[in-house]
């Protein structure tokens, strides 16, 4: 599947050598936990998450959940879909108010791929979709946006460069309600840089939108690029900082070895991984589930 592919290389550097490592060992001593630690620190799961594993494994061998060598990689897989598992709950929204997603993140992580390939999803799954052009700092990102609404069959607000995100947002959610529209999907500004300004203005494009339709934004979706490892984590501690976050999108884990970041991004964040993207089409999003996940992982 293109799960599995896209998952290859992560499996292939950062499985492989948990695998070789522990089974070049007869017995779990010392020196398998130093190696073991070693080669967790140099993946991509960050240090926070390598401790965690350290934990559980020590823990499992003392409550001999584990015997041997041989039940280790089996354990610290079941230990992963765990920890990737937790507060997984999606976000049921369970009244008739259209859902408003806010989708942020830097530029160049792949938000507007992420919006259109979301539009896709939820129109294939019988929803009504909007398109809000919310970062009108940049011409490029509501062109492209026009042009991924186009391919989806998606209606689109958007205001001229320069203008106001919130008033946006404004016209965005008063014309969903009017239309019967069930998810409208709110691109954002990635301008990090100016962290304060972001703030404000992802602020009061929140505060618009509540005044149209009470508590949106339902959710307020992460993008983040799996390609650039660690960083990936830093961007998301402080856009944590700029607003509220219900989940992250993983985007571009095709073709990467640096999908142990996900264990990362959920770990250190707290905040589930709602969807990943394995490819630069349409189709290539989908709802993160941990279990097939971490199945794609070791198997
Ligand atoms: P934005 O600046 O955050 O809006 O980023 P874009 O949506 O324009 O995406 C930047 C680049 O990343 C584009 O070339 C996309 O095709 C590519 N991209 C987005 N998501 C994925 C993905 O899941 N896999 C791959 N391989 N490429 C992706």
């Amino acid at each position: 599947s293109k799960l599995r592919k896209g998952l290859e290389k992560t499996k292939g550097s950062f499985i492989k050598n948990i695998e070789t490592v522990v089974l070049g060992y007869a017995n779990i001593d010392d020196d398998m936990y130093d190696d073991l630690e070693a080669v967790l620190l140099t993946s991509d799961i960050g240090v926070e998450t390598t401790d965690y594993l350290m934990d559980m494994l020590r823990t499992g061998v003392k409550n001999k959940s584990i015997r041997d060598t041989n039940d280790v990689v089996p354990y610290l897989q079941k230990c992963i879909a765990d920890l990737l598992n937790e507060n997984a709950e999606s976000i049921d929204s369970h009244s008739d108010a259209v859902e408003v997603i806010f989708i942020v993140g830097v530029n160049g992580v792949g938000k507007t791929t992420t919006i259109g390939k979301l539009a896709k999803y939820y129109k294939q799954h019988g929803k009504k979709v909007m398109i809000a052009a919310g970062d009108t700092f940049r011409a490029a990102a509501a062109e492209q946006l026009t042009i991924w609404a186009q391919r989806t069959e998606v209606p689109i607000i958007k205001h001229r460069e320069g203008a106001d995100a919130a008033a946006v947002v404004f016209d965005a959610t008063a014309s969903a309600k009017a239309h019967g529209i069930d998810i409208l999907l709110v691109d954002t500004a990635g301008r990090l840089q100016t962290k304060s300004n972001l703030m404000e203005e992802l602020r009061k494009m929140a505060r618009v939108a509540s005044k149209n339709i009470e508590g949106a934004p339902q959710e307020t979706l992460l993008v983040l690029d799996a390609t650039t490892g660690q960083n990936a984590v830093s961007q998301a501690k402080l856009f944590g900082e700029v607003v509220p976050l219900t989940g992250v999108v993983l985007t571009k884990l095709d073709g990467t070895a640096k999908g142990g970041v996900i264990l990362s991004v959920k770990r250190e964040l707290g905040v589930p991984v709602r969807w990943i993207g394995v490819g630069e089409g349409v189709d290539d999003l989908r709802p993160f589930d941990a279990a097939e996940f971490a199945d794609a992982l070791f198997d």
